[in-house]
């Protein structure tokens, strides 16, 4: 769902970025000048180029490139009667620059939550393991399920559900400090990264965590309070290690959080 939704982005950048290789052949046409003739032939190539990538920050750097070369156009005496169309030209790859970063920042986050996404998650843990190796520091993971969840939807609808994991990581946003990492691994799957925390305390915070969104529950239609509860499996990163297997041992803790009765948190060992 996530992957499409991103690709469907990307094809709107590229559509638009053919959109104005196109408008600005048509100035061409009004205006032949010599030199932009292999300007045009660059845009082409670099148009080709942004066809057949998909990732946002080489079109992002593609485009810093053809900006750099429109500019350059500016001091182009042969290009001297268009100069009106080279500012335009410029600002039309600006803009596009900009909605293209601000669509990679978008496409780091689940919209229905606001908590990361796995691409997030993935660009937060490399910077978050990198700095706890070069520190020395510990860094903790959970992996989160709610309780239930196939029985909350069940009895009082999917949108509850929708609300209950909205306000699962209002809740865990803020009772987590500025520096943690909520994401949304999968349906009511959650991952939080904790830097600069031992197991011991990262257990402690899982069970304040707990603490509070069960005591702020949400209320079905009759006004009823719902309590939801949720299981994780908490693990302490090692040196070097990777989101993978860090993962899969968070994901064994939580199986285990699970067999032995919910609404808890366990622990793997750091030599298991
Ligand atoms: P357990 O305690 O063992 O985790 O049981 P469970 O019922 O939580 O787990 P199960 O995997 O059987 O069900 C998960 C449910 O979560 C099924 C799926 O429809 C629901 N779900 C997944 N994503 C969403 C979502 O975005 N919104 C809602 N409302 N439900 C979702
Ligand atoms: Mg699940
Ligand atoms: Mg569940």
């Amino acid at each position: 769902m996530q992957i499409s939704d991103d690709k469907k982005i990307l094809q709107l950048v590229k559509s638009s970025t053919a959109g104005k290789k196109r408008a600005r052949g048509t100035v061409k046409g009004r205006n032949p000048v010599a030199g932009a003739d292999e300007y045009g032939q660059q845009v082409e190539q670099y148009a080709r180029r942004i066809r057949e990538t998909s990732d946002v920050n080489e079109i992002i750097n593609i485009l810093d490139t053809v900006l750099g070369e429109t500019r350059n156009l500016r001091y182009s005496n042969e290009v001297y009667s268009a100069q009106e169309q080279v500012r335009l030209a410029e600002k039309q790859i600006e803009s596009l620059k900009l909605e293209l970063e601000q669509l990679r920042e978008l496409i780091h986050y689940d919209p229905m939550t606001g908590a990361f996404n796995r691409r997030g998650l993935d660009a937060v843990y490399v910077r978050e393991a990198a700095r706890a190796d070069r520190n020395e520091n510990t860094l903790c993971a959970v992996m989160l399920d709610l309780d239930d969840f196939k029985q909350i939807n069940d009895t009082y609808g999917h949108q509850f559900g929708d609300d209950v994991l909205v306000h699962f990581v209002t809740v865990a946003k803020k009772s987590l400090r500025p520096s943690d990492v909520v994401a949304r691994y999968g349906g009511e799957e959650f991952v939080v990264l904790l830097p600069d925390t031992t197991l011991e305390s990262a257990v402690w915070v899982m069970q304040r965590l707990q603490n509070n969104f069960s005591r702020k529950v949400l209320s079905d239609m009759e006004g009823n309070s719902v309590p939801v509860t949720f299981s994780g499996g908490v693990v302490s990163r090692q040196f070097r290690e990777g989101q993978k297997s860090l993962l899969k041992r968070a994901d064994e803790a939580l199986y285990q959080a699970k067999q032995s009765g919910k609404s808890r948190v366990m622990i793997t060992p750091v030599n298991e």
